[in-house]
């Protein structure tokens, strides 16, 4: 079923255990996190990206044609799941990003104004917030600024306070938050200093579920005691594509001296996917979900 994001994470905060958000750009991506999510019976959150943004990478870009029909699988998808499915538009910079990202029926819609000076990303926020809830889709913000693909180096000034929260949230009415707390998106180059003593201050202090960005590669203690702590929502997505492509490039390997054949290759991509993804909704505790809410 398709649910308000929000919804998930507030049950999530109640329940102590985060719920994974995995991006998606294709068809299998979709199957594969769905399939653990439908097996495991956990809430699950779905990821996508402002396809038309010609901003956006080229890899993940789409035509306005393919982004249409492709959003009409997707919540065609998700409406037919047994458990909470929840779709959210992934960092996108601008209001009107957003916009179309409740057109084509996401239930939250993150807007990502963490590079911009603090009292302009209030402002953009406050709007996205103000047309989003008129709709009934909840919206996702980022203060302090967790690191970029090349920057590997997270200095203590970075992490977001409880002050900073507590007054950009009381300022826009946002429904949840990403925080800066150690991790940086994409491969770590070394190993991520997290403050955990943080997340902790921050969860007692703020009503709102907490979000953590670059969730890619860490320990499976560091996610437990993240979420132990607080975090509720758990981006995930650099490892889980580099999975699919592992299996395959085994697959391929395995059959060297046979011919390559397409639904092969796509199924182990497939299941790579599923493999790391099964792995970390245990880590997350997102299990925990089926024990509390499912009686
Ligand atoms: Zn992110």
């Amino acid at each position: 079923m398709l649910v308000n994001t929000k919804n998930i994470l507030e049950e999530a905060k109640k329940g102590g255990y985060a719920v994974g958000a995995f991006n998606l750009l294709s068809h299998p991506t979709v199957e594969a996190i769905l399939n653990v999510a439908e097996e495991t019976n956990t809430p699950v959150i779905v990821q996508i990206n402002d396809w038309v943004d010609p901003n956006l990478a080229i890899a993940r870009r789409k035509s306005q044609f393919e982004a249409d029909t492709f959003m009409n699988y997707l919540v065609d998808r998700c409406k037919a799941s047994p458990v909470p499915v929840a779709i959210n538009l992934d960092h996108c910079k601008t209001y009107e990003g957003c916009m179309r990202g409740i057109k084509w029926g996401c239930t939250s819609v993150m807007i990502d104004g963490s590079e911009l000076p603090v009292e302009e990303n209030i402002k953009l926020t406050k709007a996205v917030v103000n047309t989003a809830h008129a709709c009934g889709v909840s919206v996702e913000a980022e203060i302090g600024h967790v690191g970029g693909r090349a920057d590997d180096t997270v200095k203590e000034d970075v992490y977001t306070t409880v002050e900073e929260a507590n007054l950009f949230y009381k300022k826009t009415g946002v429904d949840m938050l990403a925080v800066s707390i150690g991790t940086t998106h994409g491969v770590y180059l070394k190993k991520p200093k997290l403050n955990f003593d943080r997340i902790s201050e921050l969860n007692k202090n703020i009503s709102i579920p907490l979000v953590m960005h670059g969730g890619s590669g860490l320990t499976p203690g560091d996610y437990i005691e993240c979420a132990k702590r607080g975090i509720t929502k758990i981006n995930f997505a650099t490892y889980m594509f580099m999975e699919g492509g592992k299996y395959i490039k085994e697959t391929l390997e395995k059959n060297a001296d046979k011919p390559a054949e397409f639904n092969t290759l796509l199924k182990a991509g497939i299941e790579g996917q599923k493999a790391i993804i099964r792995e970390h909704i245990e880590y997350f505790g997102t299990k925990k979900y089926d024990e509390i809410f499912r009686q």
